[in-house]
This record gives structure tokens, sequence and C-alpha cells, in this order.
């Protein structure tokens, strides 16, 4: 039987729906960000059953029940039940759980739960196939809805749970789309039963909607038809680097964030999906060529670490000097959201903005540039073309996401030793964050015409 995961996976590539149920062990492991948002998912789905209070889950907690779950449904529809969490149903060659079906004055509606803040293309059909097997399993629906996180709703207090969440009707979308289903599952299903994988070239199809799981597996199988790079030669525009170490200003101050979100807002004055800052580094130098001074900040969960976080930050960043960054977006954002959420800091931050500069953009504009850059100006590409005594190679966390992820394993952790370790790695990997930009901005100030590095 074709689940409805199974036919979005098909409908992504047919070859993966194939390896998936004929090899597969040859699936990459569960990466930690993967784990994290399947929990999200899992979590946010049982937040919206409180939406429509009192139901039953016909799964009992087991997805691997299949038949059990599909004749419970039955059971629950037949007895008067009102309310069914992961509602079972199959018309023999297809599978699905609705996560809410609920027995509304006209009929039944059914509500599937995501943990998106918007309506994305492939959730129309993941509820558009649901539609289809429920259906024809049987069970007449009178709609069908899509609940998903309201990012405008702000927290105060205990959770609204009806504000947390936007119910999109979905029925006008997907009754058209019924008599696509079939077609798009006969080909499907006819791979299956040929047992014959399909020879797939690797392609755009690889990332989306999902980073595909054996995506390892091809890239042994049939090295393919990957984008490559076009390799660029060195550049260096001497004028415009000037231009931008001249508008600098000592003392320089080299900042950088850390942030986590939370699908659903775990602090006052935040929203779905919220980057809340948690850690700064910051190096600081006061004169040119000058010795640097390191300081830093890194909050304790479970407490809200915002307030905290721009206290520190203010009196470390004093009143004078520029504020270098990379990729301005992301600190100045975050800096107007906490303006913005505890409006007494509001003052303070507005006078930050004008001493911010921004060190990517000079790499952005390819005013200086070597081909081991790979075409980007990302930090990460950046750092190691200009210079080799930083690297993130030893350290236990290596990029942002790590990082995140490590902070949230901080609010569950009760061993001390592993705790200090966290927040030593933390620490250590922040810290090399604005080393790394006090480095490149060391090689900048080359004589024009002279090797850049
Ligand atoms: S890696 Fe790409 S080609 Fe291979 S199965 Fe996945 S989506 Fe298909």
């Amino acid at each position: 039987m074709i689940s409805k995961s199974s036919f979005i996976r098909g409908l992504q590539c047919p070859k993966s729906l194939w390896l998936h149920y004929n090899e597969p062990d040859e699936k990459c492991e569960t990466s930690e960000s993967q784990q994290q948002i399947f929990d999200t998912g899992h979590n946010v789905g049982f937040l919206a059953q409180e939406l429509f209070p009192g139901g039953v889950d016909a799964s009992r907690g087991d997805h691997s029940l299949v038949h059990e779950a599909i004749t419970y449904t039955a059971e629950l529809i037949a007895c008067g039940q009102e309310v069914i969490y992961e509602a079972a149903f199959s018309d023999g060659s297809t599978l699905c759980y609705m996560d809410i079906l609920v027995k509304e004055d006209d009929g039944w509606a059914a509500y599937e739960v995501k943990a998106s803040t918007k309506v994305k293309d492939y959730q129309v059909m993941d509820v558009a196939f649901q539609y289809f097997v429920i259906t024809r399993s049987g069970l007449p629906l009178k709609r069908v809805s899509l609940v998903h996180l309201n990012n405008q709703y702000v927290r105060h207090g205990e959770l609204d749970i009806k504000q947390l969440f936007t119910v999109a009707p979905m029925t006008d979308r997907i009754l058209p789309m019924q008599q696509d289903i079939p077609l798009l599952l006969q080909p499907l299903q006819e791979m299956l039963e040929a047992d014959c994988m399909p020879g797939i070239a690797m392609g755009p199809q690889c990332g989306n909607p999902f980073a595909c799981d054996f995506i390892d597996f091809c890239r042994q199988s049939c090295p393919a038809v990957e984008n490559t790079v076009e390799p660029r030669p060195a550049s260096r525009d001497q004028d415009a680097l000037d231009e931008f170490l001249d508008g600098l200003e000592y003392p320089l101050r080299f900042m950088d964030f850390e942030t986590i979100m939370f699908a659903v807002p775990l602090y006052d004055e935040s929203r779905p999906y919220q980057q809340i800052p948690f850690q700064y580094s910051l190096h600081v130098q006061h004169t040119k060529n000058g010795p640097v001074e390191h300081c830093e900040f890194l909050g304790t969960p479970p407490a809200d670490p915002r307030p905290e976080f721009i206290r520190s930050l203010l009196a470390s960043l004093g009143e004078e000097g520029s504020i270098i960054v990379w990729n301005q977006g992301f600190e100045n954002t975050r800096l107007r959201e906490i303006a913005r959420d505890f409006s007494e800091f509001a003052p303070p931050i507005a006078l930050l903005f004008d001493r911010v500069a921004d060190l990517m953009v000079p790499f952005r504009r390819k005013h200086l540039y070597l081909p081991e850059m790979y075409g980007s100006y990302s930090l990460k590409a950046v750092l190691p073309a200009l210079v080799s005594d930083v690297s993130y190679a030893d350290l236990e966390i290596q990029e942002g996401g790590t990082a995140s992820i490590t902070y949230e394993s901080l609010y569950h952790d009760e061993d001390v030793e592993s705790i200090r370790l966290k927040r030593e790695n933390l620490l250590e990997y922040c810290k090399l964050d604005t080393l790394g930009v006090v480095k490149i901005l060391e090689k900048m100030p080359a004589e024009a015409g002279s090797e850049p590095y």
C-alpha cells in the first residue's frame, strides 16, 4: 500500500520511493537537525489536538500497527466518537493517517497539522491525497483544512492555542486535484510492481521539497549531474577595500550572535520560530594593530536569555567605534526584535545601527576574491581561503546549526559535567567566529598591486 509519505516521496523522485521499499538500509542516518524537525512536527501535532479536545488516538501511539489503526478508526466512527486523532484509512491500495477528524454539525471535517507557518505547495498535495484516500475508503468528508502555526502570535503568559494556530480551509483547492491523484499514483504503483530501480540521475529534485535520504547511495552509485561552481580568477579592488577600511573607527568591536528557534514560543514576547539570541562573542581592538581583548555572554536555560544578553551586550559595546559583523542583516534584525520585544532597550539599541560595518560586503562584491572561496562569501568559505591559523576543524561545534542544537539540549541536561562541556564548546565556537573576522580584517589592507594574502 502506498502511504501519504510514500506518495509525496514518489512525486519528489520515483527512484527514492523504489529505494525506500527495496533498499531501506541504504538510507542516510537521520541527522540531529532532521530529528529535531521530526520531533517538532510531532510536538506541534500533539498540541494542535487541544483545538479539538476529548478525542481518541486511533493509532494508540504506534503508526506501525496500520491494520489495527484502520479497524479501530472504523469502530470509533461506528460507535459515535466525534473527535478522532490519527484516524487511519485505506482503500486497499493507499493508506493515510489524518491528524484530527471531527464530526461537525453538517458532516465530517478533517484537519491536517503542519509545523510550518504557511501552507506550502507540497502540503496541498499532501492534503489532496488524504482526502482521496479517506473518501475512497467510504467516509464522506464535508471539508478538509490545514492547521499551521501562526507566526503573528505573540506569547503572553499561558499558551493561547487558538491564537497559536491558523486553520486554512483547503477543500476548494484540493477538490479539483482529485482527478489527478490516480494519474500520479498509477506510474508509481507500476514502478514498484516492475521491481526494477528507475534510472534517474541526481538533480534539483534531490533537495526539493526535502533533502533526500538516499543521497549518499546515489552519490556513490551514480556520481552525476551536479552543479559545479565556475572557477573564477582571484581579484582585488584596492580602492574599494580602502574605502571600506577608511570608514572603520576605533575601537573596533567584532560581534557575532548565536540564536535558537522554538516552533512553539517558549517565552513571553516571542513568536513561533522567532530567533532568540542566546550568546554573543565580542573581540575588541582599541587601536590599529593593537592587542585584541575578548568578552562574551552565554544564556542559562531555561531562562529567557534576551534581557541579560542585551544588558551585557550594550555594556560591552560602549558608545563609540565600529561594530564589525559578518552579514549585518542577521545581527541587526535580532537587535531590532529585542528593541521591539523589550522596549526599555529600544533607545540604546537605536544608537548601534550607524556603528555597524558588514565585513561580508567587500567579499560579496568580489572586491577581494580567491578561487579557494569557491564562489561563496560565507565566513566558512572566506576564512580558510585567507587565514591559515584559525580553523573550526578541531572544535566540537563547527557551525551555527549545531550550536543551536547544543544549546537546546541544555534545557533537558541535568549532568553537571555534560553541561560544563557543552557550554565550553559553545563559547569556543562563537569566539572563533569573531576571531576569524579579526584575522580576515588583518589580511585586507595590503598595498595596491601586491598579493592580497
Ligand atoms: S538522491 Fe536524488 S536521484 Fe537519488 S533517490 Fe534521492 S532524489 Fe532520487
